[in-house]
């Protein structure tokens, strides 16, 4: 059992200690009751939106929780929970973490079984051969042949698809619910549940808005009219992202900062574009979308699903460095850089139309230059990378401004607190290379600014000293682009997908007329501790 870790989230505290000290109790009405289970986060991934649902799976009941302010747990800790419970949602007061869950498994062969259900008139467009072959087939565009390649032979899926069975109509989207029909009815149809390692429910859809749900780190997803056309990009985009979130991810975001790269301000808001990171599968892939394909997850994911290896490189001295494409296979180091500032850690990558990342040809925004990601500890439990955006405000829709979030070759990066600088030297088909100068003065450690927690991050307002700029030196050399850039094709048909924090119009297509690169790349940044 692990250490008892204490979330008070009202100030009713004290109240709700006195209601745990009770220990489990049967739920009952518009009252405070202590319950147990295990704490399940489900993303709700959609064209339109996306949401964050979150369970209470008890032994005898699973409940929607309701919280004031996003906890910071792992999904799949074992949990106390206090609230108030209403039929089958719990307003929660309190909720402490009795034991730490286990990291899920992410190599060898995971076995998945597909349940296709239909209910009432309803119904779906997916056969059982066809699923079978959209999830396990030889097809290279088939889920398991996108994640062998994408995790570099690490991890494979095989398993069964179900023949259609009937279940009650669920009147809702119920997900829970449905789960339990389809289990049961799988179950009653001689199929072994239990033995696999993941399930998936192929469902009609109608009452869900979603086009998938994924249990962060989980065993189950749901996919609604899914499963039956590989040629669909979108359509393979949702298992291959579901199953992401079974895997311990959850979403590649864009830092969003307006019109600048990154500020101090700007994290302490913890602004961010939930499905930011255009190339990457837990990102809005819309890309991918449009082309038939899905992209790559970025070296973060990557390295921390265990697939990565020896392929990344952490900075520890100045110097130039040399990373070879993101997507080669083989035994190929480094692909990509690993730069320490603290309370914030950088990934560096390039990315080129290789393996699975084939559909770039169309879209040389994603190849310019390098990727450049970060990790922010005001993200709490959520492990999503943080896309840097070096052509900030380049589109008025906010997804779509991260299309071209390169740093370019000729372009410099100075780090928000001054931990480093990183110049993009050359970029080629065979490799990048990047020139990083550490701060030499202070470690970069004592340099960073730490992070706020995150009960504060509502609270949070940058004080007038952060707010202050100062000319930099190196203001000038960010700003320079040399020579001018091809522009990619332009696209004219609006995205499918509005993100959750998009600030655009459902539909709205990206502002191509605006869409002239800004010459500053980290021109938001205060002056360097150099
Ligand atoms: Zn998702």
């Amino acid at each position: 059992m692990g250490t008892i870790t204490r979330m008070c989230l009202l100030v009713v505290c004290a109240a709700t200690a006195q209601a745990g000290a009770a220990g489990a109790a049967e739920a009952s009405e518009g009252r405070s009751k202590t319950l147990t289970g295990r704490y399940v986060v489900v993303h709700a991934d959609g064209k339109l939106s996306g949401s964050v649902r979150y369970y209470l799976r008890a032994a005898e009941r699973t409940y929607r929780l309701r919280f004031k302010r996003r906890p910071s747990i792992r999904p799949q800790a074992r949990v106390q929970v206090a609230g108030v419970v209403e039929g089958a949602s719990v307003s929660v007061d309190d909720i402490d973490v009795t034991a730490t869950p286990a990291a899920p498994d992410t190599t060898g062969m995971e076995t998945l079984l597909a349940i296709q259900v239909r209910w009432g008139s309803a119904s779906r467009q997916s056969t059982k051969p066809g699923a079978e072959a959209f999830l396990f087939g030889s097809d290279q565009r088939s889920v398991d042949q996108w994640y062998r390649k994408a995790s570099y032979g690490k991890l494979g899926w095989t398993g069964a698809v179900t023949e259609d069975i009937v279940i009650p109509d669920p009147h809702g989207c119920d997900l829970y619910g449905i789960v339990t029909s389809a289990t049961g009815a799988a179950r009653d149809s001689g199929y072994d549940v239990d033995a696999y390692d993941r399930v998936m429910i192929n469902a009609p859809a109608g009452y869900c808005g979603s086009a998938g749900y994924g249990e962060v780190g989980g065993r189950f997803t749901w996919l609604f009219d899914g499963l039956s056309n590989l040629s669909d990009g979108y359509q393979r985009l949702v298992p291959a992202h579901e199953l992401g979130h079974n895997l311990g991810r959850w979403h590649s975001h864009g830092l969003e900062c307006g019109s600048e790269t990154i500020s101090h301000e700007c994290l302490s808001r913890g602004s961010i574009d939930e499905y930011g990171n255009a190339y990457d599968v837990m990102g809005n892939n819309w890309p991918g979308d449009t082309a038939g394909g899905v992209a790559m997850f970025s070296a973060k994911p990557l390295i921390e699903l265990g697939w990565f290896g020896g392929r990344a490189l952490e900075v520890a001295s100045s110097g130039s460095y040399r990373i070879a494409p993101l997507e080669l296979a083989g035994a190929i180091s480094p692909q990509a850089l690993v730069i320490d500032a603290g309370s914030r850690r950088y990934y560096v990558e390039l990315r080129r139309a290789l393996g699975v990342d084939d559909f770039l040809t169309a879209y040389p925004e994603g190849t310019n230059g390098i990727q450049v990601n970060m990790r922010h500890d005001l993200l709490g439990a959520d492990n999503g990378p943080l896309n840097l955006d070096f052509a900030p405000g380049s589109s008025t829709c906010s997804y779509c401004d991260f299309f071209d979030s390169s740093l370019d070759p000729g372009q410099t990066f100075d780090e928000v607190g001054g931990a480093f600088r990183m110049t993009v030297d050359a970029v080629s088909d065979d490799g990048a290379t990047v020139s990083v100068e550490l701060a030499t003065s202070l470690p970069p450690r004592r340099r960073s600014r730490p992070a706020l927690p995150a009960s504060s991050r509502a609270a949070a307002r940058p004080s007038a000293s952060r707010r202050t700029r100062r000319p930099s030196r190196t203001t000038a050399r960010s700003t320079t682009r040399p020579g001018a850039r091809a522009r990619p094709p332009v696209r004219t048909t609006p995205s499918p997908r509005e993100l959750t924090r998009s600030r655009c119009a459902p539909g709205t297509p990206p502002a191509t007329s605006t869409r002239r690169r800004p010459r500053t790349s980290s021109r938001s940044t205060p002056l360097p501790l150099w």
